[in-house]
């Protein structure tokens, strides 16, 4: 996890997007300090978090945008959060239906501030709370496939697939920039 006097190769800014209480936070946290907390703290604000980790021998620092979402009414706090970025993480919360069905709006707020070539990945958090599943993962990998967007179903509490979200993410973008 450490960069200390690492030479860096790439910065790409990735950020992360939905409802609020999805998990967002705890996501950004499990893949940045491979922490988790349950009674983790509404997000005040923008924040990012980074970390840099090696594809193809070479460094990469991704820098993890985070918010709580209302203050991004504003439409100069929305341009600033996606001026950049050259990843994005849709994420719902598999018990919460009203999560998923709110997607579409996401990406369609996506799409008109960010890059269009943005790589996106929609990810259901909270797996583990399989008995209090209301999103069928067939539900989202149609959703997925017809959007054209990667698809994963995370857990930041048991530390599923996280990794993977973001290995897919940045690898993605890292073979589009090379
Ligand atoms: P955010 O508003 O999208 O940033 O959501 P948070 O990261 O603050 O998480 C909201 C709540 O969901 C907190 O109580 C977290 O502990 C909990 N949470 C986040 N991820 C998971 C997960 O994978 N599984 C479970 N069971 N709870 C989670
Ligand atoms: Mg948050």
């Amino acid at each position: 996890y450490g960069d200390a006097n690492q030479k860096i190769d790439y910065v790409f800014k990735v950020v992360l997007i939905g409802d609020s209480a999805v998990g967002k936070s705890q996501i950004l946290s499990r893949f940045a300090r491979n922490e988790f907390s349950l009674d983790s703290k509404a997000t005040i604000g923008v924040e990012f978090q980074t970390r840099t980790l090696v594809i193809q021998h070479k460094s990469v620092k991704a820098q993890i945008w985070d918010t709580a979402g209302q203050e991004r009414r504003y439409r100069a706090v929305t341009s600033a959060y996606y001026r950049g970025a050259v990843g994005a993480m849709l994420v719902y919360d598999i018990t919460r239906r009203q999560s998923f069905d709110h997607i579409p709006r996401w990406l369609e707020e996506l799409r008109s501030h960010a890059d269009k070539n943005i790589v996106i990945i929609l990810i259901g958090n909270k797996s583990d709370l399989e008995n209090q599943r209301a999103v069928p993962t067939e539900d989202a990998k149609e959703f997925a496939e017809k959007e054209g967007l990667f698809f994963l179903e995370t857990s930041a509490l048991e530390a599923t697939n996280v990794e993977n979200a973001f290995m897919t993410v940045l690898t993605e973008i890292f073979n589009i920039v090379n």
